[in-house]
């Protein structure tokens, strides 16, 4: 088997789409010296940030991360700035990338869409990715659909580092999680739930229990009183049903035929996810009593990913034309 990479950026505030979407498949299948997982702190520079704030929430993440489930003795669990070799790489496969190619990136173009002061970074993102992915010979990447062209940028330099310098990389694939592979938020069905965006539609993994609660009851629903799994037609509705499924392990549109209104839905909904965010929640409380021993964890998991990237940075320094020190 592969490896596996996960990275979650503290940009906002985790939410049910990061849990089903990327949290949940890592938790699922965790083999030991293949999972990899970091809070990827160098992408949260990317647009306007607070310090103290990208600061805290790497904390929070990387907590956050362990309250859901991730097993420290089966997966290497790290911070990105603490493995140099992400940033060392970036800079190697930025000149191996073309400006047009990641111009044409879609989350590009949408979160540089009417700021005034648009970072380098922000450009340059999916290449340090691409870094992020290759450094570990990460076969599999399970992501959501918004990120499925990043990891085809991460594929093409692979292969055209590999054709101008030798076979360095292994060319990654996106896996799909099987269920919730985007979830919407729940006050505006046809926009993806989403952390950087503070919505009151979203269901954060750190809301208590009434809150969570009180956003499902709120959820915009369609015209009509049938309840059906239609996600063209009747969005809100199907976001509940995927969102239930996901809980339960069931299909949505199987789940459909078994609710009589609304009102029923969203109250089987709310109980679901109640049921999936409170036992992390209590394992995160009792987590946030020993941040030091959370600290040693991410320093193990640097030491460790950070012998398996130095070997990947070497042979691409080499393969480039960089003279060894
Ligand atoms: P941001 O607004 O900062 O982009 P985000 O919520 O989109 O935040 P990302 O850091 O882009 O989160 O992605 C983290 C992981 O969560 C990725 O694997 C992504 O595919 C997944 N993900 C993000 N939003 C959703 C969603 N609404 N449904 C399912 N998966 C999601
Ligand atoms: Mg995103």
């Amino acid at each position: 088997m592969s490896r596996r990479i996960t990275g979650l950026t503290p940009s906002g505030e985790l939410h049910l789409g990061n849990y089903f979407g990327a949290i949940k498949p890592l938790v699922d299948h965790q083999v030991p010296g293949k999972t990899i997982t970091f809070v990827s702190d160098l992408h949260a520079l990317t647009l306007d940030h607070d310090p103290a704030q990208v600061r805290r929430r790497t904390m929070e993440f990387a907590t956050m991360l362990l309250a859901a489930g991730v097993d420290p003795e089966r997966t290497v669990l790290f911070v990105q700035s603490h493995v140099a070799g992400h940033a060392e790489l970036h800079y190697l496969l930025e000149s191996a990338t073309g400006y047009g190619e990641v111009r044409r990136m879609i989350q590009f173009r949408e979160k540089s869409r009417n700021r005034r002061h648009t970072r380098v970074s922000l450009l340059t993102y999916p290449v340090l990715m691409a870094a992020d992915i290759l450094l570990y010979d990460a076969l599999e990447v399970p992501v959501g659909e918004d990120q499925r062209q990043h990891v085809e940028l991460a594929r093409d330099i692979a292969e055209r580092f590999n054709a101008a310098y030798g076979p360095v990389f292994t060319p990654p694939r996106m896996v799909n999680p099987p269920v919730a592979a985007r979830i919407m938020d729940l006050t505006r069905p046809t926009a993806k739930m989403s952390k950087s965006v503070s919505a009151a539609g979203s269901l954060r993994l750190l809301d208590p229990p009434e809150v969570l609660r009180h956003t499902v009851m709120r959820a915009v629903t369609d015209a009509g009183d049938t309840v059906e799994y239609d996600p063209a037609y009747r969005p809100g509705l199907a976001n509940l049903l995927t969102i239930l499924a996901a809980c339960t392990g069931e299909d949505p549109a199987r789940l459909a035929g078994t609710f009589r209104g609304y009102r029923q839905l969203k109250e089987a909904v709310a109980d679901a996810v109640v049921a999936v965010v409170e036992p992390i929640q209590r394992r995160y409380a009792a987590l946030g009593e020993d941040p030091d021993q959370v600290r040693k964890i991410l320093r193990d998991g640097a030491i460790r990913a950070g012998e398996i990237a130095r070997g990947r940075v070497d042979e691409a320094k080499r393969a480039i034309g960089l003279l060894s020190a």
